[in-house]
């Protein structure tokens, strides 16, 4: 593992007034590279080859350059030419599924924004469990083995890949039968969990290590096939199809004034737990992925420790960014802002 003070040793060799934001173009590439300019940054888009064009055409980035593979972003050689250009990365969703939250960790020189040891606690299971534990709230059942399901639930893989193999099953005999449907070596490292009848709701935070202060950025709802699809015709079907979760799209939402508070409870007491698990804790973007029950009580069944695509929604700002800002804050710019407001103190802010 790479330690902060190496991360802060290489900050100071870096010209503050030439920094440069960077991130893999993909993702929220696009939302993080505007926060940046708008923010008065040079940026840097890391892309594989074909994509250049893409980038160019917005504008955004100062520089592209092009790896074959993204985890040779991790080759001292580039690793080089991004401290050079005093480089900040910004991890987001794809970014930490191509590159790997072990390769961050252990292997990146380069200035992460954000406190890189989070990166693990939001990828391993066991460990965000135990940090939504911490903070108290409200999650769903787990069953360690088959033979254990008594009710609705939902059976997961690793990683961020967007609810994919994801199934449903009622008791062992399901699970057997749906488990049948995935390929061997994708079958490793299921959770089961119960599955929580509801309305989701996926809240963008900002914590900022500077005010000490939680923000609430945005809100929305992933798009996820063919389980949204199957119910809109769910009164015609006869027989249906297993539900997918494969995220599509993201859509807005607001939520009932009257929930805001407990929103805002779940995030403060996720910040303050995890400052106790891994010191400084949480900094910059994350997401909840909750559900509100009939009780209008949420329940928590997972965290992004990092930008979500559903801040995409918001790149000239939400409802509720408006109510903190009186210029269009997106979360990319919300983290722009963060750094440039760190100063000279860039540590407090990069770990
Ligand atoms: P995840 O990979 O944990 O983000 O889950 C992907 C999708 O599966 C979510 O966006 C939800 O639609 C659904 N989902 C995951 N866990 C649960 C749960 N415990 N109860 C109900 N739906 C869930």
């Amino acid at each position: 593992m790479i330690s902060s003070d190496e991360i802060h040793k290489v900050l100071e060799g870096y010209d503050r007034k030439k920094l440069t934001i960077a991130t893999i173009g993909s993702h929220t590439a696009i939302q993080i590279l505007k926060g940046a300019k708008d923010e008065g940054f040079r940026t840097l888009v890391i892309c594989r080859p074909g994509r250049e064009k893409f980038y160019r055409r917005f504008g955004i980035a100062d520089e592209i350059l092009s790896v074959k593979d993204y985890q040779d972003i991790l080759n001292a050689q580039f690793q080089q030419e991004l401290l050079k250009r005093n480089v900040i990365l910004i991890p987001h969703g794809s970014f930490v599924e191509y590159v790997e939250a072990k390769n961050i960790e252990n292997r990146l020189r380069v200035p992460v924004f954000g406190n890189r040891a989070v990166l693990d606690w939001e990828s391993n299971r066991a460990r965000e469990r135990e940090w939504l534990r911490k903070a108290g709230l409200r999650i769903p059942g787990e069953f360690s083995r088959p033979e254990d399901i008594d009710r609705l639930s939902i059976v997961k893989f690793p990683g961020a890949r967007g609810g994919r193999n994801y199934f449903l099953a009622n008791n062992a005999m399901e699970f057997e039968e749906n488990i049948k449907g995935i390929k061997l070596e994708d079958r490793e490292n299921f959770t089961i969990q119960e599955y929580i009848i509801g309305i989701r709701f996926y809240p963008h935070y900002f914590y900022s290590p500077l005010k000490d202060r939680v923000e609430l950025l945005g809100i929305d709802i992933r798009y996820e096939t063919n389980v949204d699809g199957v119910a809109r015709i769910s009164h015609l079907l006869t027989e249906h199809p297993n539900p997918s979760f494969v995220v599509a799209g993201n859509i807005p939402v607001v939520a009932r004034e009257s929930l805001l508070p407990s929103m805002m409870d779940i995030a403060e007491n996720l910040v303050n737990a995890s400052k106790a698990l891994f010191r400084p804790g949480m900094v910059g973007p994350f997401c909840i992925e909750s559900i509100c029950t009939e009780e209008l009580e949420f329940v928590v069944f997972e965290i992004s420790a990092r930008i979500v695509a559903g801040t995409n929604l918001y790149m000239q700002g939400s409802p509720y960014s408006q109510l903190l800002y009186r210029e269009p804050m997106s979360m990319g710019r919300r983290i722009a802002r963060e750094i440039k407001e760190a100063g000279k103190r860039l540590d407090r802010v990069i770990y």
